[in-house]
């Protein structure tokens, strides 16, 4: 909890440092920076490159000077909400009052709010996203959605998307939407998609289960909600939100096998080099969600993590005690600039050094972890955004008791 108030206080602290130079104009200018603009033109010269023969290339020459020549940023961030609702529990709801603000902000900031099946859309087609697109997501289908969210969503006739675990509504257990109430969103540009048919841990392998036997029920849960989802509402699409953001490999192996793109609960932002596998969304509530806050998570950039260590996701207390090391996918004059905070650590103190368009960033080992989802968070801000933007970076790790044994929700 106290790590985006550590977060945000490095923030104030580096802003005189980082405010310097407005969005540069000149290709030129930008070819001899060799800064982080240059690195995501660079990275857009590749997307143009790899759906082009040899006859393209002058138009990918045209396009990365265009590219130079307008705006140095581009991103997409998506919300995740749960309840919107005054008495809800604090860590999944956020105020109705401070929901309508967050929509006023986006408003304000002149965003582009996109379905989330054009996103989705754009990152398969490794199309270029434009700058400052936002997507609204909640999870779980509360009925404090249909009564608080989606009348001021569909006042503005913006497109949103629910994630719906399917027993819920199936038992038509109180707090949650019906599918009637699910079928009318979806006429007014609501995206229904899975979240599994019972919100279960997928990553919890049963101890009597066999790895196969564990895939099967993990897919039976996606496909099951699926078919409920397309017969009650006849949403096709097939977007998935991990329950409580918790996943490995092979779960994401097999979401991208059953042809689904996958939502976690990690911060950030995201461009077409993410992976369609475990694509970030920044959770919201009143702690994380004040104005000031969302605005520079609005305003955020991609920083894709490449490698950890731990590699391993799933970890005992002691997994950090000889140390953390990340890869992430950027490059900059002002890397003394960038900041880790781990859960329950603040930030660490960590080796920064560049790898071509990479950064390795090396930490200290740290004490014990305390069981649970252990949240990493980094961020490095831009050095030619004006005003400054961060480059943001979350990476998971679920930390089992130290006999072995799975933490409980709180
Ligand atoms: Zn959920």
């Amino acid at each position: 909890m106290a790590l985006v108030y550590l977060f945000f206080g490095a923030i104030k602290v580096g802003e005189g440092r980082v405010r310097e130079k407005v969005p540069v104009a000149s290709p030129f200018l930008l070819l001899i920076s060799g800064g982080i603009a240059e690195v995501q033109a660079r990275s857009r010269l590749r997307i143009a490159w790899s759906n082009c023969s040899g006859r393209c290339v002058l138009v990918a020459i045209a396009f990365a000077l265009c590219t130079f020549i307008s705006s140095p940023a581009f991103s997409a961030v998506v919300l995740q909400y749960h309840h919107v609702s005054d008495d809800m529990p604090e860590s999944t709801s956020i105020a109705p009052r401070l929901f309508a603000q967050h929509l006023q902000l986006i408003e304000t900031l002149k965003l582009s709010v996109w379905s989330l099946p054009r996103l989705v859309a754009a990152l398969r087609s490794k199309e270029t996203i434009p700058d400052n697109v936002v997507v609204i997501t909640f999870d779980d289908a509360y009925d404090s959605i249909y009564k608080h969210a989606y009348p001021e969503l569909r006042k503005r006739s913006w497109p949103f998307t629910v994630f719906v675990a399917t027993d819920p509504i199936e038992k038509a257990i109180a707090g949650f939407m019906s599918w009637q109430q699910l079928k009318k969103m979806r006429s007014h540009g609501a995206t229904i998609a899975n979240h599994t048919q019972s919100h279960t841990h997928l990553v919890r392998q049963k101890k009597s289960e066999k790895n196969r036997d564990w895939i099967a029920r993990v897919k039976q849960e996606i496909e099951g909600a699926q078919q409920l989802i397309e017969t009650e509402t006849g949403q096709r699409g097939r977007y998935f939100a991990y329950p409580y953001g918790e996943t490995l490999p092979e779960i994401e192996r097999l979401v991208l096998e059953m042809s689904f793109a996958g939502f976690g609960q990690h911060s950030g932002a995201l461009d077409s080099r993410y992976s369609l596998a475990n694509l970030p969304r920044f959770p919201m509530n009143n702690r994380y969600g004040q104005l000031d806050e969302l605005k520079t998570k609005l305003q955020s950039l991609p920083m894709p993590i490449l490698s950890t260590i731990p590699q391993a996701r799933i970890i005992s207390p002691n997994g950090m005690n000889r140390g953390i090391e990340l890869l992430l996918e950027v490059s900059g004059k002002e890397l003394n600039l960038l900041n880790c905070f781990l859960s329950g650590h603040g930030k660490l103190k960590t080796r920064v050094s560049p790898e071509g368009d990479h950064v390795r960033i090396r930490a200290e080992g740290v004490a014990d972890l305390i069981p649970g989802r252990n949240r990493i968070n980094c961020t490095l801000p831009a050095k030619d955004s004006q005003p400054v933007r961060y480059y943001w970076a979350s990476h998971v790790w679920m930390t089992k008791t130290r006999d072995q044994q799975w933490y409980e929700e709180p």
